[in-house]
């Protein structure tokens, strides 16, 4: 059991990290203390800014031996509460946002090795001048950092070809919770050393130590781009084409996003500036995005396509961007879908998986049980079909206190989801973790054999429980 920092451990770090590196301030942590969505509050004893991955050796072995807890923390943009400390006001906020350097960038093995504070458009950015790319991007691009996306094992929108985080982790650097340091940077092909510590970091959510650096794959910069934005009947006509698409030139096929209509109406009347693609409304959308060298052949593939996927009556209607900006337009749609349904007033929001072929039938089906089980239910599907996940969210009865519904039916409202999906054989976590939200429910749903074998790992590794108390598994 982890205990309150005592005032000379807090000295300890104080001493250690300097002004720049430690806070009891309640000003300066304050904006640290909430999640992305404001739905966890917490308070901490201190907030620890480490510059360097000795330093964060440092503090944990200090935090190890007082068995005081740590909560890593990287852009705060995570969605399920997994950065955000207790009510106990007794853990430690550990921030990586000051260990921000992009340690090198090497052009022909296509790697890059950047620390875990590096924030993810900054990344982008620097391999760029390289003419590079790092091929995983997501609408919290400005805040996520390196190592929340590695401890996340964050998706996006760009899955279907480049794979999650997961995939594109080639080594890891990590602090362990007696704080040694693991060394596993070297971007090994080949490497059959027993259990894949990269891997088991990827997506540990802070409960196993801290990620202080990563070497990540990168592509060669794309220099072409075709978008299109697709009125269709039904998710299972949007599988269809994107199985066509795929057979056809998947090799180029970056993003293939499904949107209902509901969404684009709620993009339309909160987002200023924002205008439909296609001149009628239509039940579903897809925004699919081909990318590639060659302008021309991208253009004349995706048109072509879609020519014949209108003929064959797979297709309502087409717009293709004309230009770079109109692409932009078009994934201003998808990427404001969160902030306008903010604006519309409180959801449950489920991001689940399920088998890609199994996904028509789930949309169609859980608002039927919803339905019938809490009347007046209104649930939302969209996002990345072609990953089988989708952003389920389930909005209250119109005219009644949303928020008074969500606090009386909430629990059992995402239970009914969760349990829709166990059944299919999809997971309750499909892209932001379990954090602290997720956390029992997970305990219930999930296999007594995969959560036993977590709990292992997790006893194994960090024995005193120091590493994020209350998150992912106990
Ligand atoms: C607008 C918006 C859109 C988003 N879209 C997507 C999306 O499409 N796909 C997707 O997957 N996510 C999405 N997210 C969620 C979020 O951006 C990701 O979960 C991201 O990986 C979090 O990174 P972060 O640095 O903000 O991590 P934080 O929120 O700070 O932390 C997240 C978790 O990682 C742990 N952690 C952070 N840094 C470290 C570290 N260095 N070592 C060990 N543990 C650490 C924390 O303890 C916590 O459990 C979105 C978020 C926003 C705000």
């Amino acid at each position: 059991m982890p205990r309150r920092p005592s005032p000379s451990l807090l000295r300890a770090l104080s001493d250690l990290l300097g002004v720049k590196g430690f806070s009891t301030d309640a000003d300066a942590m304050a904006p640290w203390l909430t999640d992305w969505r404001g739905k966890y509050h917490g308070r901490a004893a201190a907030m620890l800014s480490p510059a360097s991955t000795e330093e964060v050796a440092a503090v944990v072995r200090l935090c190890a031996e007082a068995d005081a807890a740590l909560v890593p923390q990287g852009g705060n943009s995570g969605m399920v509460g997994g950065a955000t400390p207790d009510a106990s006001g007794d853990q430690l906020l550990l921030s990586l946002r000051r260990m921000n350097r992009v340690r090198h960038i090497d052009v022909a093995a296509g790697i890059a090795i950047a620390e875990a504070g590096v924030i993810l458009q900054s990344f982008h950015d620097a391999v760029l001048t390289h003419g590079l790319r790092f091929p995983l991007t997501l609408g919290g691009k400005g805040s996520a950092t390196i190592g929340g996306l590695v401890s996340t094992n964050a998706g996006g929108t760009q899955v279907l070809r480049h794979g999650t985080m997961r995939a594109l982790v080639a080594g890891i650097e990590a602090v362990l919770p007696d704080g040694s340091i693991f060394d596993g940077l070297a971007p090994l092909k080949k490497d059959n050393r027993g259990y894949d510590l990269r891997h088991l970091f990827c997506g540990a959510e802070g409960t196993l130590g801290v990620v202080t650096a990563a070497a990540l794959h990168l592509v060669r910069a794309a220099t072409a781009r075709r978008t299109a934005w697709i009125g269709v009947e039904s998710p299972e006509t949007a599988l269809a084409l994107l199985r066509r698409l795929d057979a056809a030139i998947g090799r180029t096929l970056e993003g293939f996003e499904l949107i209902p209509h509901a969404c684009l109406d709620a993009v339309l009347r909160h987002i200023p500036g924002t205008r439909a693609p296609l001149a009628d409304a239509h039940p579903w959308y897809v925004l699919a995005e081909l990318a590639g060298d060659d302008d021309t052949a991208l253009g004349d593939a995706l048109e072509g396509q879609l020519a014949a996927a209108l003929d064959a009556g797979l297709v309502r209607d087409v717009a293709l961007a004309k230009n770079d900006r109109e692409s932009d337009d078009f994934w201003r749609l998808r990427d404001s879908i969160s902030e306008a349904e903010r604006a519309d007033g409180p959801a449950l929001q489920h991001d689940i998986s399920v088998p890609v072929d199994l996904m028509p039938a789930f949309i169609a089906d859980n608002p039927v049980r919803l339905g019938a089980a809490f009347p007046g239910a209104r649930a939302l599907s969209f996002g990345h079909l072609g990953d089988g996940n989708v952003h389920h969210h389930v909005q209250p009865p119109h005219g009644i206190d949303g928020a008074a519904w969500i606090a009386a039916h909430g629990a059992d409202v995402s239970r009914l989801v969760y349990t829709h999906v166990v059944e299919l054989g999809g997971s309750i976590s499909a892209e932001h973790g379990i954090g602290q939200m997720k956390r029992d429910i997970l305990a219930e749903l999930d296999s007594p054999a995969r959560l036993a074998a977590l709990r292992g790992v997790k006893h194994g590794l960090d024995p005193a429980g120091i590493f994020n108390p209350g998150k992912l598994i106990g």
